[in-house]
């Protein structure tokens, strides 16, 4: 679809995560100048705006009227005004609201421009110190623990570092899952309280966070980002389909020959067998 002329710009502007100094000139500006900003909570946003002194109007659209919102805003931007998204903390429509909206804004061939700036979840991977060439953000995790146990134990097999948001409160029972499902010897990282005064920035074994944790309760206040170092594949590992075969051949064969035979059928090297094919024997 091809853009408006004439019609006005969505600006999804993002504000900080906590240190109010993390937004750009160009994001003020853009607050400043906009004909209306579109708040998840005018009063919250009017904070950020009075540190810098702009003034102008809000609107409130959070996840309960976006819908209804939507089309409002569309019109808005449709006259030629130009609109300006901002949630409570961070990136607009990671974990927050305006999905909707975009989504509406771009059927109608409106111009959407992003102003970039803090997301909790990608300071908490610049941080982290686990491998970022790839990454798969998660969200937030469910609260209760059956929901959380099964959503983790899906991801089990998933080799890219995951980004979870979560509640620290939730910090133990969370890290507890992750021992049950994901074994204790996961390595983990807890970014709390990002750009604030009490930041954290801790890693270590799921295990040995659980003890940390349960040690210090100042852990289990604010906001955090949970990071789960992906599933490290074992190159030595042998897949349950090659296991299988390997059992019925020892069954019938000596180990060497059987091992030569498996090889052959999956294409692997016949010495990662050999052990597997004499314990299987003996
Ligand atoms: N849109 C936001 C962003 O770009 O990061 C995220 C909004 S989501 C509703 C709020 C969650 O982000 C919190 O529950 C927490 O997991 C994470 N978060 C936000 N600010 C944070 C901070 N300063 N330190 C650590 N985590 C933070």
């Amino acid at each position: 679809m091809h853009e408006q002329a004439g019609s006005g710009t969505l600006y999804i502007v993002a504000t900080p995560i906590g240190n109010l100094k993390d937004i750009s000139q160009r994001a003020l500006d853009i607050l400043a100048e906009v004909d209306v900003i579109a708040c998840e909570d005018t009063r919250h946003t009017q904070k950020l705006l009075s540190a810098y002194s702009i003034k102008n109007k809000t609107l409130s659209m959070h996840d309960h009227n976006e819908r209804q919102r939507q089309d409002y805003i569309g019109e808005l931007l449709q006259q030629g005004q130009n609109i300006a998204l901002v949630s409570d903390a961070g990136t607009p429509l990671i974990s927050d609201p305006g999905f909707h909206l975009v989504r509406h804004c771009r059927s109608l061939g409106l111009t959407v421009s992003p102003i970039p700036g803090a997301c909790a979840a990608i300071a908490a991977l610049s941080a982290a110190g686990l491998p970022t060439d790839r990454f798969s953000f998660e969200g937030f995790l469910p609260s209760k623990s059956g929901a959380r146990q099964a959503a983790l134990t899906e991801l089990a097999n998933e080799t890219r570092t995951m980004v979870f948001y979560d509640a620290p409160r939730r910090a133990i029972d969370t890290v507890a899952d992750i021992v049950e499902t994901l074994g204790g010897d996961r390595y983990i990282v807890i970014a709390r309280e990002l750009t604030k005064t009490f930041e954290t920035i801790h890693s270590d074994t799921a295990a040995n966070f659980l003890l940390w944790l349960k040690e210090d309760p100042n852990q289990l206040k604010g906001e955090m980002v949970l990071i789960i170092e992906g599933h490290k594949v074992d190159p030595n590992a042998i897949l349950p389909h090659i296991l299988t075969t390997l059992k019925l051949l020892v069954d019938e064969l000596p180990p060497k020959k059987a091992c030569a035979i498996a090889a052959k059928i999956y294409g692997v090297k016949k010495n990662t067998l050999y052990e597997t094919a004499l314990s299987l024997k003996s």
